[in-house]
């Protein structure tokens, strides 16, 4: 179906085909298309909603989630909802589907993709996930796994930061808190390495610094990273500071326990940071930032969710509209 834009409502991107078919690992994505869905978020979002309400009409989307999750789900759905779209959800899936009576999560993508336009993911094995999508039928986008990644959560990520500062290149971007168990710190990083001139400082209790694996490859990859132990200098450096919820669910170790929760963002640390900085974190907020410093306009993470909505909405238009080309000039 085309739409009646006119030219004139539409913006001046080169759009190409998505270059690729599930979206499953930030390592899969060039820059081009991240600049691209960042730019179709922002055009969905100056349209009225009238004139995006079209845009997966006949479309279902599937959701499976097999871990906890109230913003991605309701988000991803929000987004279906927006686009005219269907979403048929099974929330809590390890017990409620039949995964409960043993079967593969390979055959439940190969039968929820014949209901189905495409499926979103959560899933506890990243490994699992990219071998049982090569059997569906349909684009699977990841909305997150286990320790792994979360790489729709780095894609709002940077268009908050491309929204706050106007650009990505050339930042300093201080991640704080669980950088092992993390994933949404490790799909932000490794999106990072694709831009250029990108300072990373890390804050991290002894114990939950970024897996050794990951840290050789970003710096293989050519990101600047230093670990800062004072929180001061750290705080007043950063251009962004990406805070991050200790991941207590998935701690194993009694070391790792004892150090997490040291991390907090106070209102007090507010005179430490830049008049420019920007505060970051993907949700759920436990207590490391404090709530008295949502009001000062450097907190951006809950302008960061409404990103969310018009990112994925991008991303799904991209994947599965019928408007491939329409936004190209
Ligand atoms: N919502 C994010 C995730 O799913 C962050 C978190 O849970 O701490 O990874």
């Amino acid at each position: 179906m085309r739409s009646s834009l006119s030219d004139e409502q539409r913006p001046g991107l080169a759009t190409a085909t998505p270059p690729v078919r599930h979206v499953l690992s930030v390592r899969d994505l060039p820059r081009w298309w991240m600049e691209q869905l960042m730019a179709k978020a922002e055009w969905l979002r100056s349209l009225p909603r009238s004139a995006v309400g079209q845009r997966l009409s006949g479309k279902i989307v599937g959701t499976l989630f097999y871990e906890p999750s109230t913003r991605t789900r309701l988000s991803f759905e929000a987004a279906v909802a927006r686009l005219g779209g269907t979403a048929l959800g099974a929330e809590n899936a390890l017990e409620h589907s039949s995964a409960k009576k043993g079967e593969t999560l390979r055959d439940v993508l190969r039968v929820v993709g014949v209901y189905t336009d495409a499926i979103i993911v959560r899933h506890h094995l990243p490994d699992e996930l990219e071998a049982a999508a090569e059997w569906s039928p349909v684009p699977v986008i990841s909305a997150g796994t286990g320790s792994g990644e979360h790489p729709t959560q780095a894609l709002l990520d940077l268009y908050t930061i491309r929204r706050e500062f106007g650009r990505i290149d050339g930042l300093t971007v201080c991640v704080m808190g669980d950088l092992k168990y993390g994933r949404t710190v490790h799909s932000l990083l490794r999106a990072l390495t694709r831009f250029e001139g990108i300072d990373v400082i890390l804050v991290h209790p002894e114990a939950l610094g970024l897996p050794e694996a990951l840290a050789r490859e970003l710096a293989a990859a050519g990101l600047r990273m230093r670990r800062e132990v004072s929180l001061e200098a750290a705080l007043s450096a950063a251009d962004v500071i990406y805070q991050t919820r200790i991941q207590q669910e998935r701690l194993r170790s009694a070391e790792e326990a004892k150090e997490a929760g040291a991390l907090h963002i106070l209102p007090g640390h507010l005179r430490w940071m830049k008049p420019h900085a920007r505060i970051l974190h993907p949700l759920p907020r436990v207590d490391e930032i404090h709530p008295d410093v949502d009001v000062d306009p450097r907190a951006a993470y809950f302008r960061q969710v409404e990103n969310g909505l018009y990112l994925r909405m991008a991303l799904l238009d991209e994947l599965i509209g019928d408007h491939g080309g329409e936004v190209a000039r």
